[in-house]
């Protein structure tokens, strides 16, 4: 089989997977053992013939295929894996560049350049910042903390980078009790510790409080990060960022910001008001595979001191003058040496849909998580748990009984809702409390999915409440 028919073969089974991925039960036709199962045997010992092995991938992945690139996935901030980050994801591959170094892959390292000055317009950031290109806003976080890790520990007389932590002055870290778990994960990786930090108070849509972070940044004295947020994972919220980061400016933190899905509110003329102030920050993760609709992996770490981000990522690089205008190696900006040249789809998304066509989208995935709360809210035993002001929300069930019996109409009616399997939407605990969690992050949720949604909740809830 020539690489033609190949890779033509494995186009036409994803363009099938697609095509039909917004029918049928919104879930997984098998179940985590089924799936190894399905895949199950033992080590092969000779060759079989690429047709039979794409034809048998096909076979046993699809029944364990979840429908998160369809508009009928409400399930976590998922982003659609649009078909034109697709398309550019398969030349990525089939090109195979080691993206390492501007010498070795001059198309793969300039992309990134010119995408890196797109995302930054977009987002309302300094044009000057660097940008990483990482495989997610976990690493976007991790490698923004470490370049901060860095900086201020350097402010304080102390080589991070090259000694360690043992020995270092300590660093305070000040963060808002309602932050991404992948911040804490980060903290972790980098030696700075989980628990070992200030958690500050928030308010009831997950925003620091910022009288408790007046506070805390008074007790502070030394080097000192603080981590807000853009984007609450339940609520959609932002901090206050024109407030915060002044405040934190006062004690020369670096502030950093996981904006992961939250900062593309800047992409919004109706929702940039939420990260006003953002621009202010020293550091800024966010992700490309959720809003930006590419596909899985690509994350944004962007660093406003260009110096303090490749001495974090780089020993190469670390003492050395700047590359020349047009000498970026992709590698000075993310923990990994060889990758995937990850700037080619997010080039492709950004010139398809254009600042107009990535507004609409935020926009409509905004309008559409409004539409379906209003239309829940309208029904008797249901409530919104938070102020609908970008594309989350949090649903709750028999809020005219007991906590305890809602708790439990919550999970039966998240069951039901995947059982029947129109769409998919997921549970949490929010403030102790049972919640049914909607993110609208796919490119094709539009107003006649939001009102199938409600729908679809509604005759859930009444099912389970009513028989
Ligand atoms: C999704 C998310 C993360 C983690 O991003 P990944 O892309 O999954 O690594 C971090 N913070 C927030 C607020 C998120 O929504």
């Amino acid at each position: 089989m020539d690489n033609r028919e190949l890779f033509s073969k494995a186009a036409n089974h994803a363009a099938r997977f697609r095509d039909h991925v917004a029918e049928g039960p919104q879930r997984p036709r098998t179940d985590y053992a089924g799936a190894l199962a399905d895949f199950s045997e033992t080590l092969p010992e000779g060759a079989t013939p690429a047709e039979t092995v794409l034809d048998d991938l096909v076979t046993r992945a699809e029944p364990g295929l979840h429908a998160m690139t369809g508009p009928r996935f409400f399930g976590w901030v998922i982003g659609g894996s649009h078909p034109m980050g697709v398309a550019a994801d398969i030349l990525t591959s089939a090109w195979g560049q080691n993206t390492g170094n501007h010498t070795a892959t001059p198309a793969a390292a300039a992309v990134e350049t010119i995408a890196s000055r797109w995302l930054l317009e977009l987002l309302g950031l300094p044009l000057s910042c660097s940008v990483g290109f990482v495989t997610g806003a976990t690493v976007a976080n991790f490698t923004c903390l470490a370049a901060a890790r860095g900086e201020v520990l350097m402010q304080a007389g102390w080589d991070a980078d090259a000694l360690g932590l043992f020995g270092a002055p300590p660093i305070s870290i000040l963060i808002g009790d309602d932050a991404h778990t992948t911040v804490f994960s980060a903290l972790q990786f980098l030696g700075l510790g989980h628990d070992r930090v200030v958690r500050i108070a928030t308010d009831e849509q997950g925003r620091i409080k910022p009288d408790a972070f007046g506070e805390a940044i008074a007790g502070v004295a030394g080097p000192c990060i603080a981590i807000l947020q853009a984007g609450q994972i339940n609520t959609g919220h932002c901090d206050d960022f024109a407030q915060l980061i002044p405040m934190a400016k006062t004690k020369g933190a670096w502030v950093h910001v996981d904006g992961a899905f939250g900062l593309w509110a800047q992409a919004s003329a109706r929702r940039r008001h939420l990260t006003d102030g953002a621009a202010l920050a020293d550091s800024w993760a966010t992700d490309g595979h959720k809003w930006l609709q590419t596909p899985y992996d690509c994350g944004y770490a962007i660093i406003r001191n260009e110096l303090a981000h490749r001495r974090a990522m780089t020993i190469a690089a670390s003492y050395l003058p700047f590359a020349r205008e047009g000498e970026r190696d992709p590698s000075h900006y993310v923990p990994e040496l060889s990758r995937r040249a990850r700037g080619f789809s997010t080039w492709a998304m950004i010139r398809h849909l254009g600042r107009s066509g990535i507004e609409a989208l935020v926009d409509r995935c905004c309008d559409a998580a409004q539409r379906i709360a209003t239309a829940l809210a309208s029904e008797p035993g249901i409530a919104i748990g938070n102020s609908v002001v970008l594309n989350q929300a949090i649903v709750r069930f028999g809020t005219d009984l007991p906590a305890e019996q809602a708790d439990a109409l919550t999970t039966e009616t998240i069951a039901e809702l995947q059982r029947v399997g129109r769409i998919f939407a997921g549970g949490a605990t929010w403030r102790g409390r049972q919640i049914m969690r909607l993110s609208v992050s796919n490119y094709q949720t539009d107003m006649s999915e939001a009102e199938k949604a409600a729908e679809a909740i509604i005759s859930a809830y009444r099912a389970v409440r009513h028989g």
